[in-house]
């Protein structure tokens, strides 16, 4: 089979590359080769009932499949060069913008329309972060919420599916470079192209490591973020996220000038598992459908750990310290703030005591067996310097999860055009490491669409 241009990954960043490239040029052959399921297929088999924990599914419906990791997540599409990536250091920030922009075009006109965009410009609140050695970032967030990002993907797929080829449950296994192009070898067929776009994500890293490794391909690696998620009453953060929804504030700490930040904050959300690799770790997610919202909000605080050479391998790192916690807890552990303050693990009477109802049934535990002793200090002192802002932040029944790991891709080495040294192999999202969320991820599918048509 040949095609113009074959995608590899069905995620946000392969799904904005097709949507682009049959706009810009509607005669091309284009194909999407996914390892996951299609949309109405996806689903985790954990009911809570029958299977309570990960039976380790050959592709995870959580993060494979149409829509990728961001199909079931809290859809945020954050407006920023802020956070979330460093698209804009390959495109510049301008460009990065007005492709973020279109991107929310895209989906407020395929479902999205009726959902809100929050900001955090000219907000008081970050007179009041500043005055507490916080330091709020700027953004602009859709938030589309679990239930809409769903009808999103669903609208985007119609439009998709008879002028693109979809190969669902196709895992690519590899890539060969050709004369004058690629073949795309999985295990039961294979293809041709002239252009590859290469869309893998967080599931696919291991995957495209290897890809690097065989096409000559340079790659760098060295940072994982490290963390809880920190759980508590929906109230004592209502006055941020009532005005801007999610709230990215950094911390640097007094003791090692550390930077700890508050990410993924879900108002009125629950607390869930994630399977990273067959490492259950812990995220969480909210619902824009008041039947559905909690009166708990959760947000994770995690501090960024740099290594450097030879040091290469900081996501094992971090999988090392999320096995540590499986090993004690048999999945995520939950402990109350004070529990922690105090030198002794949760229990499961003490849990139930506190005025907090916990929306995950984590294994009540001690997360400093767990958690290096920097960053754990990190976290506590992040936890008082917020509670300065959002008084209560350091009650004793402060739910705190963990652990909660932001593994980085490595970053593949590539041009402004984001092709690597092969002409015509583009690497985009996060399986390029550039990329860290939805909006970045989709922004660079169109980018390298556009490059493509040869605009
Ligand atoms: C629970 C959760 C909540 C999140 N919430 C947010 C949020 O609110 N806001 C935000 O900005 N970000 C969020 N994120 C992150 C966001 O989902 C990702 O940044 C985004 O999905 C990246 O898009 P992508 O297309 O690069 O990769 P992915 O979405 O990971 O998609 C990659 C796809 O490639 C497929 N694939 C992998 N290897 C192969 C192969 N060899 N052959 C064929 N197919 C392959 C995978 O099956 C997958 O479907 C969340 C992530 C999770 C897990």
């Amino acid at each position: 089979m040949k095609y113009d241009v074959i995608i590899i990954g069905a995620g946000p960043g392969g799904i904005f590359s097709a949507y682009e490239l049959i706009r810009k040029c509607p005669d091309k052959k284009v194909a999407v080769y996914e390892a996951g399921y299609p949309l109405e297929k996806r689903h985790c088999p954990i009911d809570g009932d029958k299977v309570k924990s990960c039976i380790h599914c050959e592709t995870c419906a959580i993060m494979s499949g149409f829509g990728g990791a961001g199909a079931f997540s809290d859809g945020k599409y954050n407006i920023t060069n802020d956070f979330g990536g460093t698209l804009y250091e390959f495109i510049g920030k301008e460009k990065a913008l007005e492709l973020m922009r279109y991107v929310d075009d895209i989906n407020v006109s395929h479902g999205g329309e009726g959902t809100r965009m929050y900001s955090t410009s000219g907000s008081e609140f970050k007179k009041l972060c500043m005055q507490n050695k916080l330091t709020l970032l700027d953004a602009s967030v859709r938030h589309l919420g679990t239930d809409i990002n769903y009808i999103v993907l669903e609208h985007l797929f119609e439009e998709l599916k008879d002028k693109v080829e979809f190969f669902f449950r196709t895992p690519v296994e590899r890539i060969e470079k050709l004369e004058d192009g690629y073949k795309v070898i999985c295990k039961d067929c294979e293809a041709e192209c002239k252009d590859c776009i290469v869309s893998v994500g967080r599931s696919g890293s291991k995957w495209m490591s290897k890809i690097c490794e065989d096409l000559d391909i340079a790659t760098r690696s060295n940072r994982v973020d490290l963390g809880v998620r920190v759980e508590l009453p929906a109230v004592i953060f209502s006055h941020l996220t009532d005005k801007l929804y999610e709230s990215k504030i950094v911390y640097r700490t007094e003791k090692f000038e550390d930077q700890v930040r508050t990410f993924c904050m879900n108002p009125n959300g629950i607390v869930v598992n994630e399977n990273t690799n067959g490492i259950v770790t812990v995220n969480g997610h909210s619902f824009e459908g008041e039947d559905k919202k909690t009166e708990n909000t959760n947000f994770a605080l995690l501090v960024a750990k740099h290594f450097s050479e030879p040091f290469k391998e900081s996501n094992e790192y971090g999988e090392s310290i999320a096995r540590l916690s499986n090993m004690l807890g048999g999945g995520v552990i939950v402990q109350r703030f004070g529990d922690l303050e105090r030198g002794r693990r949760s229990n499961q009477k003490r849990i139930d005591e506190g005025t907090i109802r916990p929306t995950l049934a984590a294994t009540p535990g001690d997360l400093s067996l767990v958690l290096p002793k920097r960053i754990m200090d990190g976290i506590i002192e992040m936890i008082y310097a917020l509670d300065k802002i959002a008084p209560g932040t350091a009650n004793d029944d402060t739910l705190l999860y963990g652990v909660e790991v932001k593994f980085y891709n490595m970053e593949v080495r590539l041009n402004e055009r984001l092709e690597t040294n092969h002409k015509g192999l583009y690497v985009i999202g996060d399986g390029s490491g550039v990329t860290h969320s939805l909006s970045h991820a989709s922004a660079s599918g169109i980018y390298v669409a556009r490059q493509i048509a040869g605009e």
